[in-house]
């Protein structure tokens, strides 16, 4: 049994992982069932591949392991903070409650650009995201785990930020491009372009 300490590792190495994953596709091996949607990932497998999986393959291949799961809320992943807070460090990051569970958004939001009511809004705010510029509700440093995580890597030196994070169009999925000399290993970026490979049904 291995026991992993999260208080020695800051930024666990699944967290580039989960945060570039897409959630919510079909699931490639239980296409015809019901719940099949893959909003699940899995702490103890670490992000292995696939790292998005659905109900079904909860029950086969991770039943006895720690696994959270990923909301929507407009369209955006979330997740619950009662079930990241014990392996994660949210310290700053702002939680929002929706149907009464605290969450908190895992990526930047693209926000409107230019003149219009909600660049206004975030104008007036006292609290803003110190990596996106999202106007917030209450005094925390970043809107989404994300720019957390941008952050992170600024301060600790590794991936030099690349600069174009405050207005750059590529918006969410930056902190994955900028983390090419990973020391982990991990391959953000390769392993979010594949996805969910298509195998058309043989009954089909
Ligand atoms: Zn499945
Ligand atoms: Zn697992
Ligand atoms: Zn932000």
């Amino acid at each position: 049994m291995m026991m992993r300490r999260v208080a020695s590792t800051p930024v666990p190495d699944w967290l580039e992982t989960l945060l570039s994953t897409r959630f919510f596709l079909a699931c490639a091996a239980h296409p015809a069932s019901p719940r099949n949607e893959c909003n699940m990932f899995c702490l103890d497998c670490r992000g292995a591949p696939p790292p998005a999986f659905c109900y079904y393959c909860r029950a086969h291949r991770h039943a006895a392991h720690r696994v959270i799961q990923i909301r929507r809320s407009s369209y955006h992943d979330v997740v619950r903070v009662s079930e990241v807070e014990d392996v994660l460090d949210i310290t700053g990051v702002q939680t929002y409650v929706i149907n009464s569970a605290r969450v908190l958004f895992l990526n930047e939001r693209p926000q409107p650009r230019g003149a219009g009511a909600a660049a206004g809004k975030a104008a007036a705010s006292p609290y803003n995201c110190e990596i996106c510029s999202r106007a917030l509700l209450d005094p925390f440093r970043f809107c989404s785990l994300g720019c957390k995580l941008v952050d992170t890597k600024r301060s600790t030196g590794h991936a030099a930020a690349t600069g174009g994070s405050v207005g750059d169009a590529g918006g969410a999925n930056e902190e994955a491009a900028a983390a090419g000399g990973s020391k982990n290993g991990a391959r953000p970026q390769g392993r979010r372009r594949k996805g969910i490979p298509h195998r058309a049904p043989f009954w089909s």
